[in-house]
């Protein structure tokens, strides 16, 4: 059996309202931040996001926000790809996010998430052409996962994974998440944590909000990013680790489902999903309890984001 421990609450179901919001250039009180209803609907056809995670170090009493740089260019290249002029830069956005976690008064690990939208205008589904769009910013208090040995029960899903020639899964918009959801939604009638889901060529391509990776002799091997994945922050850096401080090989390339069944190790990895571990997919018990080098890797990755491990500090921004 694939134990069940330290579960703690999903990430998303976190839901303690900020005081104070950021929208189109201003500051307000989270219950001022209104939206017409005529609104409701197609602006999110179009609507791109981000997810950055801040985590709090107490004996330095500083939040460091993870790849932020990152985050943010990210964050014009899938406006870029939506055709929306940005309404801000990434500098305004990155002091914006820094004064909303002081205005907040938060001193705990956090979740940041910039959204960008076509306001009013022509329906979501008409050309945009070129317009700029409108922006908020919500910050929220967060649990992390990352000392959890959880092993989530997985399966590989009967959905297949969107695809670049029809809803790219390199941009980051909200209207992708639809094929996540039915993902999700098949795991947990079947009672699966998680799951794996194949690309068009049937290869492995990702989880429904997070990129996967198994571990095969030693070996670290991830679906590389054009088998249909968001070009996950945490993957690299998985892939920077592995590579730099682990001297493990890593393979970037397609990955048949069946080799999944028979990895060493496997996990899932995000900035919401952290790096959380695999104990079965389809059935087939891959590890009964943490791979050695899946903790390792979760160990090591906890240490550099909370700023105990004080290398890769161009992956940290300061808060205070
Ligand atoms: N794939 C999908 C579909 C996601 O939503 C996410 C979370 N942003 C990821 C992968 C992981 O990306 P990142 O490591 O940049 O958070």
């Amino acid at each position: 059996m694939v134990k069940k421990e330290n579960v703690k609450r999903n990430t998303f179901e976190v839901n303690t309202d900020p005081e104070y919001v950021w929208k189109s250039g201003e500051i307000l009180k989270y219950t001022d931040a209104s939206f017409p209803l005529s609104m409701l609907g197609w602006s999110s056809i179009n609507m791109v996001f981000e997810g950055i995670r801040g985590y709090y170090n107490k004996s330095d009493d500083q939040i460091y926000i993870l790849h932020l740089n990152e985050h943010l260019s990210r964050f014009m290249e899938s406006m870029k790809m939506m055709r929306m002029h940005p309404f801000a830069s990434p500098d305004e956005l990155k002091a914006v996010i820094i004064d909303l976690i002081k205005l907040n008064k938060y001193k705990e690990d956090i979740y940041m998430q910039p959204l960008g939208y076509f306001g009013d205008g022509p329906p979501g589904f008409l050309a945009s052409g070129e317009r700029k769009g409108d922006m908020t910013i919500m910050v929220k208090p967060i649990d992390s996962l990352l000392n959890s040995d959880n092993m989530l029960n997985v399966n590989v899903s009967s959905w297949r994974r969107i695809s670049d020639d029809v809803m790219p899964p390199r941009i980051k918009t909200i209207a992708n998440y639809q094929n996540s959801r039915y993902v999700a939604e098949e795991a947990k009638l079947n009672d699966y944590d998680q799951s794996l889901i194949l690309n068009n060529q049937g290869k492995v391509s990702e989880s429904t909000y997070t990129c996967v990776f198994m571990v095969k002799n030693e070996k670290l091997i991830t679906p590389n990013v054009t088998s249909g994945i968001l070009d996950s922050i945490t993957r690299k850096s998985i892939i920077e680790l592995a590579r730099n401080e682990l001297g493990l090989k890593v393979e970037e390339r397609e990955i048949d489902r069946t080799e999944f069944y028979v990895a060493d190790e496997s996990f899932i990895c995000g900035t919401g999903g952290e790096i959380q571990f695999i104990g079965k997919i389809d059935g087939y018990v891959i590890s009964e309890k943490p791979g050695n080098i899946s903790k390792e890797i979760q160990n090591l990755y906890h240490n550099i984001v909370r700023g105990v491990d004080k290398r890769y500090n161009h992956w940290r921004t300061k808060t205070f």
